[in-house]
């Protein structure tokens, strides 16, 4: 298996080349062509696993495939649970994307308004945000989300465990309901299934 058999955007497999990668890893090779379809996924995958590019990577082809909606809203948006993960989920975003022209940025706790509501104040394809920075946005009136198309959980686990559930499930019903939801998490328990029957509709399941 190699990335050229994913179907990926030219522009990614440049980046990718550039990275030095040879082949996709188990969870990319499983999770990029699935999340091609358009279809709901949950994926349980460990850190160190390649889990971040099996998100990124279909979410940046999506980007480029499709025509962006009018407004400014994010079209992607990827959620974590601490900035450390959103940093790292932001630097992979710059990394595969550093051949093709997007408007990214982080909406973290923590951090200075200034640089986030000018992020804010044109169109942006990608958000990557902790919950509560971003549902203070969103209550604000900063930020719409009428034109998302695609909604990323990451390490969902660990967002139930910081309490997170209430902010994720508000941030999701400020989303089009025809939007493609994905669910990762390291351990698929009871919680997971519960947030993932809320959230994704008919999804694939993959387990690393
Ligand atoms: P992650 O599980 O997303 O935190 O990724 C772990 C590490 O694997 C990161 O440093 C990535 O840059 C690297 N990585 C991701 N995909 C590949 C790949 N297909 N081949 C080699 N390294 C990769």
């Amino acid at each position: 298996m190699s990335f050229e058999n994913l179907n990926l955007n030219p522009s990614l497999l440049k980046a990718l080349t550039a990275c030095g990668y040879s082949e996709p890893t188990p969870i990319q090779a499983q999770a990029i062509p699935q999340v091609l379809t358009g279809q709901d996924l949950l994926a349980s995958a460990q850190t160190g696993t390649g889990k971040t590019a099996a998100f990124v990577l279909p979410a940046l082809h999506r980007i480029l495939a499709n025509p962006a909606k009018p407004g400014r809203g994010p079209r992607v948006l990827v959620l974590t649970p601490t900035r450390e993960l959103a940093t790292q989920v932001t630097d992979a975003v710059r990394t595969y994307g550093r051949f093709m022209r997007i408007r990214s940025g982080a909406i973290l706790g923590g951090m200075p308004y200034r640089e986030q509501l000018q992020l804010l104040s044109s169109p942006v394809d990608l958000i990557v945000a902790t919950p509560g920075r971003l549902i203070d946005h969103l209550e604000r009136g900063r930020l719409s989300l009428n034109r998302l198309e695609m909604l990323i959980l990451d390490e969902a686990d660990r967002m139930l465990d910081m309490g997170f559930i209430e902010p994720v499930e508000s941030i999701a019903a400020a989303t089009p309901a025809d939007r493609q939801t994905l669910l990762f998490s390291a351990t698929l328990d009871a919680r997971i299934a519960k947030l993932a029957g809320n959230l994704l509709t008919e999804p694939a399941t993959i387990r690393i």
